[in-house]
């Protein structure tokens, strides 16, 4: 899960364009200055689009949808829509061949476009892959190890299921000055899990998880049944995917704010989860996603971490095309998807990312 804080990157004096993104980006290409815009930016600017995914449903407006409905980035149909687009207009690249091109000081193809997947959840198998594959595209997906070893459902999409299901007349956490009282209505009680989980991400990684344990003891809503709606892949689904070129990469062992750990533990989480990837796929974990990925997820002490450890690279969730400075390869900006897109929005976020670029509303990755 991404944060709220991936809207590090966009200033407020951008937020007006939020609401007519979708309006200007129809304009554009129902009188086709879309490719035009994107030969004309391109020619100007050198850099990359990492696009970031978290789940492929096809419930795009899930009224019955008991977990966090900003995690779904795409249907189905939409999601194989975009990769046309991406096939039609732009360069498809992987991560392997980025970083070989950036260690030798090769050009980087303009127009370059990677595809990202964080969390880990099965639907990445169950419907994202097989679209992939059937484009013939690769993606990297980016999973917390701990996740794909227990079966545990993610710890903040968890904390919405329970604020969606809970019995409960009432929230406490006193350690965040709240005591919300729980309306019945389950789209009020989804604004309420949006507004804790921004809230929770300002504590420290473990009281961040002690409050979610104590919410399950005390509202009987235990994690280690899962639930079908809420499955991380296992390592036999990566393995397959794996094999057929799809790249894998760590987001973290348990999904911690890296920043928000102690220093010592930070490291183990870093290093434990390439160990744990490497041992299960047979190859070289290149790659981390710093789990929520804004400006405090991560730091310098972190990034230490990631390329004492090995990593080639590492991916924030600051929102924007990635201009390749050379301080950049350790906190690479991405371009979040978001369920609510439609083709011409996404073709525009691709062309002139300045603009069409959404604000993340995407929270807890
Ligand atoms: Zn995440």
């Amino acid at each position: 899960m991404s944060g709220r804080v991936g809207d590090a990157g966009i200033r407020s004096s951008e937020m007006p364009l939020a609401g007519r993104r979708p309006r200007l980006a129809r304009a554009c290409a129902r009188t086709g200055l879309l490719p035009l815009i994107a030969r004309v930016r391109t020619a100007l600017r050198h850099d990359v689009r990492i696009l970031a995914y978290h789940r492929v449903l096809d419930a795009a407006e899930p009224d019955g949808f008991l977990f966090d409905p900003e995690l779904i980035s795409a249907s189905s149909d939409a999601f194989r829509q975009q990769l046309a687009i991406v096939k039609r207009r732009f360069v498809p690249m992987r991560f392997d061949e980025l970083i070989d091109c950036l260690d030798r000081g090769r050009p980087v193809p303009r127009r370059a476009v990677l595809i990202t997947f964080d969390d880990g959840y099965d639907d990445n198998y169950r419907h994202a892959w097989p679209i992939l594959r059937d484009a013939g595209l690769s993606a990297m997906f980016f999973v917390s190890t701990g996740h794909i070893d227990s079966g545990r459902p993610y710890a903040y999409d968890w904390l919405v299921h329970m604020l969606c299901t809970t019995r409960a007349a009432s929230l406490q956490a006193p350690e965040l000055g709240i005591d919300w009282a729980l309306p019945d209505d389950l789209g009020a009680r989804r604004d309420l899990a949006a507004r804790l989980l921004d809230c929770i991400k300002a504590l420290d990684a473990y009281a961040q998880q002690a409050l979610i344990d104590r919410l399950q003891r005390e509202w009987s809503l235990p994690p280690d049944a899962g639930h079908s709606d809420c499955r991380p892949m296992t390592w036999a689904q990566l393995r397959q995917m794996h094999a057929s070129g799809m790249e894998v990469g760590s987001h973290g062992v348990d999904h911690r704010m890296l920043a928000k750990m102690p220093r010592a533990a930070m490291r183990e989480e870093v290093a434990a989860s390439k160990r744990t990837i490497e041992r299960e796929l047979g190859s070289e974990a290149q790659v981390i996603s710093y789990p929520v990925g804004g400006a405090d997820a991560y730091d310098d002490e972190v990034v230490a971490a990631v390329r004492d450890a090995g990593y080639r690279m590492a991916c924030s969730y600051l929102a924007g095309p990635e201009a390749l400075h050379p301080d950049a390869r350790y906190a690479m900006r991405r371009i979040p998807v978001e369920r609510h897109m439609d083709a011409d929005w996404f073709e525009g976020m691709l062309a002139l990312p300045e603009v069409f670029c959404h604000r993340s509303r995407t929270r807890g990755e």
